[in-house]
């Protein structure tokens, strides 16, 4: 207790000695009391204290008592030893009754006894008159003196002892105490007066003035306990509107619990739900003093005992049982728990913890908590479902926008509206693009046959029978990619229009597969059937008149025949390497000796073409490399074979084979019509032939073989040309790192061998 206090009520306590003494010495009996009387005025005293009236006032609270009114017939007639008395055991017992603190009943008690005994000797002084009106007169300048004494002394407290200055108070609340007190005033003389009237009347009469007292008193009960429901009712509106406008838990739950806990008056509110992993959530939330709404994951022991056995809200006492000892240990005594009961699932219980004041929990608090608590379920029941709905639908956008496929959906107007990551990439064309708009003719789509397809007006048509399943677009990009599509038209459906779902496959590749299988099959199908023309023609010769011809024109006959089964030979084995090399197929790799193999295509090409000259210059050092001697046979082969083919008959074709820098090449060189520039890339891609060379026959196939076979052994085919001047192709291998035994020797110096 602050010195101040205790000097203050020490300083009332003197004055009220001193002035208690001084009417018991000074003030006489003026009408006899009897005893009996005297204890029914102190037990009016108490009783008077205790039935405070409240009145409200713009959300403030203030109570008035009419002790005063008590005091008129008391100092009216009594002596002042009784007055002091009388009204000492009066506010004595008021103050018992009504388990004031000790500082605060010595003050009340000194301050009404200090109050009493002014009047009482303010009457004295006065004279109390000769007629009634006079008495009046002089009984309400006493009350007027009881009166002002008390406010002085309870202004004194609230200044000086409380720090609260009146004028620390809004205005609107300082004239509303201040008419209060007025009227209190008037209220208490009045009454006095009437009961000082009837006292001198009928002393019996006197106590009956009371019952309009506590008629007041009970209204202001009514009253009092009327608005505490009605805020209460306000105060649970506010947090189910938290409820009722989130779908987010830590966004609703503490500002919904802090509203609660501030409508039932508890200290703490606690929600606790229960989870499957370990401990429970636990949301607190205390005055913001105190700290505020916190959440957290722990452990609740009141909780656990609760949770699984509480089927209605009930109040928990401070003693006994285990709960009471759990709600002990948590440092409270009275709580009221609620269960969260969806169904038979029990999700977990709220806890409203210590009432504010001295009350416990209300029956009608009970249903309230339940209200509250079945509110909160149906709230965690939203929460979930939207958490359902929301996984589900993330799961489908995941779907959507994953998969390779493109996925497009319109309105029956055309208008685009979705447009997913698959169709993004397919197109070039992004969703921000696309999506709200009408530009799916962005991409003009055709079906096959190269009609515009104009999905504006899909919704006209019946089913998706008209929507080409097929379809040929064209990306931002500029290139032009092949939809394999299906459709699916989706009803309307609350208040959305019809649309259409396109899913769409990018068959470009497939498609220019097909193509090329369909030249394939052609080109080959001819190049086969070409060398089989002389062959046939030859063969037919020399069985018919064979004998005929002479040495010379069979020798014809079988060189073409052999140029033509070499041909054939070529072109199958191309063939076969080609769908080798496709299927990833690889070849044992061995040390081969370049040269050797070059030399060796050379003599071959020479048996069937002896009238064309080829130069072979093999370099001086050995030319091994890791790789496949079938690859390296076919690669040179193909090579020579297009030296000799594009050639001029009398033009000479050099094969050089040199090793330089750890690599091995082997450069053929022509004279023939040689490759503009723009061509000389173009000529290794598969089926491409030059237009120029359409007299020669050929599948298109060769080179882009031998650069496959070349960069699948770590090398590659270059070339060089000029036209009109004849090109040079070479074919670059990595020298074997370490030489393999047993290879022949090097050649002392280049050596041109000419086999033709
Ligand atoms: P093919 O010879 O069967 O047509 P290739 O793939 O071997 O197929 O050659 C592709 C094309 O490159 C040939 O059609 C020809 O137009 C051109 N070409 C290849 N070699 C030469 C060369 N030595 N001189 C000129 N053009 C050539």
């Amino acid at each position: 207790m602050p010195a101040r206090t205790k000097f203050f009520v020490t300083g009332v306590v003197i004055l009220a000695i001193t002035l208690a003494f001084d009417a018991s010495a000074a003030v006489p009996v003026r009408h006899h009391v009897a005893a009996g009387y005297l204890v029914v005025f102190a037990i009016m005293i108490a009783l008077a204290e205790r039935l405070q009236v409240r009145y409200f006032y713009s959300g403030h609270v203030e109570a008035v008592t009419l002790v005063e009114s008590v005091f008129a017939p008391l100092v009216f007639c009594a002596s002042g030893r009784d007055v002091v008395l009388t009204v000492a055991g009066g506010v004595l017992l008021g103050e018992i009754t009504g388990r004031n603190g000790i500082t605060k009943s010595v003050f009340n008690i000194a301050q009404w006894v200090a109050a009493a005994s002014a009047g009482s000797l303010s009457l004295h002084l006065s004279g109390t008159g000769s007629t009634p009106a006079e008495s009046a007169l002089a009984l309400v300048g006493a009350m007027l003196v009881v009166w002002i004494a008390n406010q002085v002394l309870i202004t004194g407290v609230l200044c000086f002892v409380a720090g609260h200055p009146l004028g620390s108070r809004e205005s609107s609340v300082v004239s509303l105490v201040v008419l209060g007190r007025l009227g209190s005033f008037v209220a208490s003389t009045v009454l006095g007066l009437l009961m000082t009237a009837a006292f001198l009347w009928l002393p019996w009469v006197a106590p009956l003035a009371m019952m309009p007292l506590a008629f007041m008193w009970s209204a202001g009960r009514a009253e009092t306990s009327l608005r505490a429901d009605r805020r209460l009712l306000d105060g649970l509106q506010r947090a189910t509107h938290h409820l009722a406008t989130s779908l987010s838990a830590s966004s609703a739950l503490p500002p919904s619990l802090a509203e609660a806990r501030a409508a039932f008056e508890v200290k703490e509110i606690q929600l606790v739900l229960v989870s499957d992993s370990g401990f429970p959530m636990i949301y607190r939330c205390q005055d913001e003093a105190d700290g505020g709404c916190t959440a957290e994951i722990a452990p609740h022991g009141l909780a656990e005992l609760l949770v699984d056995s509480l089927d209605e809200p009930t109040r928990l006492g401070s003693s006994g049982s285990q709960l009471a000892a759990a709600l002990g240990a948590m440092g409270y005594q009275r709580a009221l728990a609620a269960p969260l009961l969806a169904g038979d699932t029990r999700l977990g219980v709220l806890l409203l913890l210590d009432r504010e004041g001295a009350e416990g929990f209300e029956d009608g608090e009970l249903s309230i908590a339940g209200a509250l608590a079945r509110e909160i379920v149906g709230f965690l029941e939203r929460v979930e479902l939207v958490r359902a709905i929301d996984d589900e639908r993330r799961k489908l956008a995941d779907i959507v926008e994953n998969t390779g496929d493109g996925i497009v959906s319109l309105d029956a107007d055309g208008t685009i509206l979705s447009w997913n990551a698959g169709m993004a990439s397919m197109t070039g064309y992004t969703a921000d693009e696309m999506v709200e708009t009408r530009h799916f003719g962005l991409l003009r789509p055709r079906d096959a046959q190269g009609n515009d397809v104009h999905f504006g007006t899909w919704a006209s048509g019946p089913g998706t029978d008209g929507l080409a399943t097929d379809l040929q677009v064209v990306a931002a990009d500029g290139s032009t990619v092949w939809l394999s599509c299906s459709y699916s038209r989706v009803p309307a459906r609350e208040g959305r229009s019809e649309s259409l779902i396109t899913v769409a496959r990018n068959v470009t590749k497939a498609r220019e597969l097909d193509l090329l299988k369909d030249d394939f099959i052609a080109v080959v199908s001819h190049e086969l059937r070409t060398p089989l023309v002389p062959i046939k023609g030859w063969a037919q010769t020399l069985l018919n008149r064979g004998d005929r011809l002479t040495e010379d024109q069979r020798r014809t006959a079988v060189r073409s025949i052999l140029t033509q089964a070499q041909r054939l030979e070529a072109l199958v084995l191309n063939i076969l390497e080609s769908s080798r090399v496709e299927a990833g197929q690889s070849e044992a790799l061995d040390s081969v000796d370049v040269a050797a193999v070059a030399i060796r295509v050379v003599e071959d090409v020479l048996a069937a073409r002896p009238d064309r000259t080829i130069r072979v210059a093999p370099p001086t050092v050995p030319s091994q490399v890791r790789g496949s001697t079938v690859w390296i046979e076919r690669a040179i082969s193909n090579l020579v074979a297009n030296a000799v083919k594009y050639s001029q008959d009398d033009q000479p074709v050099d094969v050089v084979v040199a090793v330089s820098n750890g690599a091995v090449s082997v450069s053929v060189t022509d004279r023939g019509p040689g490759i503009s520039p723009d061509a000389q890339e173009r000529i290794f891609d598969r089926f491409e032939r030059l237009e120029e060379s359409n007299k020669q026959t050929g599948t298109g196939l060769g080179l882009y073989i031998t650069r496959r076979l070349a960069r699948g052994m770590g090398g590659d085919v270059t070339v060089s040309s000029l036209p009109g001047a004849g090109s040079t192709f070479v074919l670059t291998l990595p020298e074997a790192s370490n030489a393999v035994p047993g290879l022949p020797a090097p050649r002392s110096a280049p050596e041109v061998v000419n086999l033709g």
